[in-house]
C-alpha cells in the first residue's frame, strides 16, 4: 500500500510535529511526506523541525513564513507578531536550515496533486476559505487536485461543484471522481478551536484522503516560546487552538 502523509503549517512546533509523525506512523509507513509550507515561524524550534522532516522523503513547498525568515518576503507584509517571529527565526536558523528554506519552490507537483501553501493562483499568500473561490481556482490547477495550507483550518472543497465537504477528524474523501482542493489543517498552530495537531493521510492505491487529529504536549511548545522571548500571545493561542 502506497501512502503519503500530508502536513501543513508546522510552524517550528517540534512537540506537535513529533506527535503527528508518531501517530501517523501507526497507520502506515509513508512513501512520501507532502509539506505545504510554513515549516517555521511562530514557534521556538525551527532547526529541529526542518531536521526532523528531512529524515523523511519529503516534497516541501515554501510558505510565507519560510520566505520571511530568509529574506525572500518583505516583513512589512506580516502582522506585528508574525514579523517578530520571522525576525527571531532568521537569527536562529543554522546555515543548513537557511539554505534549505532559501531553496524551497513556491509550488510542486506530486501526481495527482499540485502542492502550494496558499492557492494555485497565488501560491504563497492567498487564503482559500470558500467553496466558490475553490471552484474559481480550478482553472489555475494543472493537476486533478490541489493541496493547500495557510488557513490553519482543515477543509475540503469540490472544485467542480463548488461545494464544501467534511474535513473533521476521521472524515474520508475519495478522490477518484471529481477535482478537489484540500487543506489538512495545521500541525503546529491550529486555528479551528481544536488545540490538537492536524494532519491528513493519502492512500494512493485507494485514492482516499483521511483527516486526523492528535493531542501533543502543548505546554512544552508554549514554554519553549516563552523561553525564547517570542511574543507571549503565540504561546497562549496554542492552548486554545485559534
Ligand atoms: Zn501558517
Amino acid at each position: 500500500m502506497a501512502t503519503s502523509l500530508v502536513l501543513a503549517d508546522v510552524h517550528s512546533n517540534l512537540p506537535a510535529l513529533q506527535a503527528v509523525l508518531q501517530d501517523a506512523g501507526r497507520h502506515a509507513i509513508f512513501d512520501t511526506v507532502l509539506v505545504l509550507g510554513d515549516v517555521v515561524g511562530y514557534g521556538a524550534e525551527p532547526n529541529e523541525c526542518i531536521e526532523r522532516l528531512r529524515d523523511y522523503p519529503c516534497v516541501i513547498v515554501a510558505g510565507n513564513h519560510d520566505l520571511g525568515s530568509v529574506g525572500r518576503a518583505d516583513l512589512s507584509q506580516f502582522s506585528a507578531e508574525a514579523a517578530a517571529a520571522c525576525a527571531w527565526t532568521a537569527g536562529r536558523l543554522s546555515l543548513a536550515s537557511a539554505s534549505f528554506l532559501s531553496a524551497l519552490a513556491l509550488s510542486a507537483v506530486q501526481p495527482p496533486f499540485m502542492l502550494v501553501h496558499g492557492s494555485p493562483a497565488c501560491p504563497v499568500w492567498e487564503y482559500v476559505v470558500s467553496a466558490s473561490r475553490a471552484r474559481a481556482l480550478r482553472a489555475s490547477c494543472p493537476q486533478s487536485h490541489c493541496l493547500v495550507g495557510h488557513t490553519h483550518v482543515p477543509a475540503a472543497y469540490d472544485m467542480e461543484a463548488g461545494a464544501s465537504l467534511a474535513a473533521s477528524a476521521g472524515a474520508r474523501l475519495s478522490l477518484r471522481d471529481g477535482r478537489f482542493l484540500v487543506n489538512p489543517g495545521s500541525v503546529g498552530q491550529p486555528r479551528d478551536g481544536d488545540a490538537r495537531a492536524a494532519y491528513a493521510v493519502f492512500d494512493t492505491d485507494e485514492a482516499v484522503l483521511q483527516w486526523f487529529r492528535v493531542g501533543y504536549d502543548v505546554e512544552a511548545a508554549a514554554a519553549a516560546i516563552i523561553r525564547a522571548c517570542l511574543p507571549v500571545s503565540l504561546a497562549a493561542r496554542l492552548r486554545v487552538g485559534c
